[in-house]
């Protein structure tokens, strides 16, 4: 066929849950700004009942999204540019955003980035974060890695491997690298319309057990267990595999209170590899800042 153009054959619906991963990721992320570090008891008296709507707030404009979101969208401007996972770009993005004041930014992700000027110093960097904290399982590698999802989506070794990658950039603890894997291997079966992954890892288990577990525990964990990695994953499959839609899955994980913005951002990413970007309820979409942006890279990585 001269000059015709070969594409692979793609699965039905692919590209609107790509799109659904990213935007859901960046819905969550603006909706539970607005409630982050708060009680849900607390929630309930400032909203009159569960937040539902995007709200502005003392830090956050109506439809921000925070730091979470920015980070997705340097890796996913990263992988985009450059057609895969390069680990020098990537770490200069990342510091170059570190550096540029940003409304919000966690303690080991700001550890690592600020002042290093390699990925193997941000490494070890977070080497000695980790040695001088005794932990460093915080969920800022998992609230960024769903792009490797996007990018990699067929390719579950490749997702293994740059997701742990990515993660160790900033968190020296391979918990954190682990379950950054799991969400990204849970994704893209997700997104490909695979069966989804099974493994007997503890990472794994633990989040195929918060499908079913109680709810008051998972609510004590979101309070008491703020910024842990395996708080946000458990909140994230629990929200988007117990609900049977968009909607109320991350209005689930943002009315948890805590680390609200984070907890939203990847159960919306989840839930949005689920349900695609179509079941994203309009009222959530329209004010979202850089929407467009934010879909756009969802279309480059579907194209690579
Ligand atoms: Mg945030």
């Amino acid at each position: 066929m001269p000059g015709g153009v070969i594409r692979r054959r793609e699965p039905r619906g692919m590209h609107d849950r790509a799109r659904g991963a990213m935007l859901g990721l960046a819905v969550g992320d603006a909706l539970g700004a607005a409630v982050e570090w708060l009680h849900p008891d607390q929630i309930t008296s400032r909203y009159g009942g569960p937040l539902r709507d995007m709200a502005a707030s003392a830090m956050w404009e109506l439809g921000e999204w925070t730091d979470d979101t920015a980070m997705a969208v340097e890796l996913a401007s990263s992988l985009a540019d450059q057609g895969g996972y390069d680990e020098d770009d990537v770490f200069g993005r990342y510091a170059v955003w570190a550096r540029s004041r940003p409304k919000d930014i966690g303690a080991t992700v700001a550890a690592a980035l600020r002042r290093s000027r390699s990925a193997a110093e941000a490494r070890a960097t977070a080497e000695a974060y980790h040695l001088a904290e005794g932990r460093s399982a915080g969920n800022g590698s998992l609230m960024r890695t769903v792009p490797i999802a996007i990018r990699y989506r067929a390719d579950p070794g490749a997702i293994e491997r740059f997701s742990r990658l990515d993660s160790s950039l900033t968190h020296h603890d391979p918990l954190a690298g682990d379950a950054c894997a799991w969400l990204n291997l849970t994704v893209a079966a997700l997104i490909q319309g695979r069966a989804l992954p099974r493994s007997i890892s503890d990472v794994a288990l633990a989040a195929e057990a918060a499908v079913a577990a109680d709810e008051a525990e998972l609510a004590t964990a979101a309070q008491e267990q703020r910024g842990y990695v395996m708080t946000t994953l458990r909140i994230a499959f629990a929200a988007a595999f117990r609900h049977d839609a968009f909607e109320p899955a991350v209005v689930y994980a943002v009315n948890l209170g805590g680390d609200a913005d984070t907890n939203g951002a990847v159960a919306g990413a989840l839930a949005g590899a689920r349900f695609g970007a179509e079941a994203i309820p309009q009222r959530w979409l329209e004010p979202l800042l850089r929407k467009e942006v934010v879909s756009g890279l969802a279309n480059r990585l579907t194209r690579s």
